[in-house]
Parts: structure tokens; C-alpha cells; sequence
């Protein structure tokens, strides 16, 4: 494809059924998903969402790095501010899947030479093993003072063959995870 015909003609058919003008800013279900950017891995196709159910971020591999720390604590303090409640209850789902990009990122060579290319440092986003490094992600908010306890916090891994996505990590609290 080399302009947007097509994907303003697949625009025009959903502007000609539109019926979600009225819908508020604030999230439906209370949740921001936070996925790799992996084609594959739409989180509007994979977990069913609608129009208005979610905030999603994306990025490489779907990791907790520094940027996304930040994303989500303007996000907070924006609805904080918002909803009068500096303390805001919101529902974070870690979503990392199989065959992810980013697996290239645990490999030394590759990373330095990323760096050496166009100085960029990749290795806050590099998967190793998915259970862990969601595991550990959940940690790296935790130790985020900027995220507020309301948040809780969960974990899944979706296979990019079956299309089926695992709960790796329950629901939890932040604040219960601080305390530890
Ligand atoms: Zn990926």
C-alpha cells in the first residue's frame, strides 16, 4: 500500500455507522492495558475491547520503562485532578505476548549494536523470559513513587498462535505490593 486509500475508505464505513459521540473521556472499565506495539497484538481485536473501554499504550515489547512510568502518572494525576480523587482507583493490565520483538533485545550484540547505530538504549524493554520480566515490570512500578497506590495491578501473556491470552499475574494492589 502506498497512500491511505484504503484505510480512509475502512474509516469511511465506520464514520457512516458512528454512534459514539457522547462517549466520556474516562474509560469505561477503569483500565489502561499496556501492550507491545507487535501488529499482532491489537488489544481492540484480542481482548474484545470497545470504543471507550480503555486507554492502551504501546510501545516495544509492551515493558514498564521509564516513559511509560510517566505516561501513566500524568494519566493519574490527570484523572485525579479530574475526578476530585488524587488517589484514583484504576485497573493497569500488563499484557506481553509470545514471538515478541523485543526477545532481540536480550541479545548483547544486537542491543550494543542498536546503541552504536543510533544511540539508543533498548535494554529497559528487552523481554528475557515473559513471566519474569512481567513480573518484574509490576515491581518497577511499584518502586514508581509517582504512581498512586489506587492503582491495582495485573499481568497477562497472550500467544500470537492461539490467539489465547494467560493470566501470568492475579490482581493486586499497589499499595499492598509497597507494604511488602
Ligand atoms: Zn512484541
Amino acid at each position: 500500500m502506498t497512500d491511505n486509500t484504503a484505510i480512509l475508505e475502512r474509516n469511511n464505513r465506520f464514520a457512516d455507522r458512528f454512534e459514539a459521540a457522547d462517549l466520556p473521556i474516562l474509560p469505561k472499565l477503569g483500565t489502561l492495558i499496556l501492550t507491545c506495539i507487535d501488529a499482532r497484538v491489537d488489544p481492540a481485536h484480542v481482548l474484545g475491547l470497545e470504543l471507550g473501554d480503555a486507554v492502551v499504550l504501546r510501545n516495544n515489547g509492551g515493558r514498564v520503562t521509564p516513559a511509560v512510568i510517566d505516561e501513566i502518572a500524568t494519566l493519574a494525576f490527570m484523572v485525579g485532578k479530574m475526578t476530585g480523587n488524587p488517589d484514583p482507583e484504576f485497573n493497569v493490565v500488563l499484557m506481553q505476548h509470545t514471538q515478541c520483538g523485543a526477545q532481540n533485545f536480550a541479545n548483547p550484540e544486537f542491543r550494543h549494536a542498536l546503541q552504536g547505530k543510533l544511540g539508543i538504549d533498548v535494554s529497559n524493554s528487552a523481554i528475557f523470559d515473559q513471566e519474569t520480566d512481567l513480573e518484574r515490570d509490576i515491581d518497577r512500578l511499584a518502586d514508581a513513587p509517582g504512581i498512586p497506590d489506587g492503582l491495582k495491578v495485573s499481568a497477562l501473556l497472550y500467544d500470537v498462535e492461539t490467539g489465547r491470552a494467560r493470566e501470568i499475574v492475579s490482581p493486586r494492589k499497589l499499595a499492598a505490593l509497597r507494604t511488602r
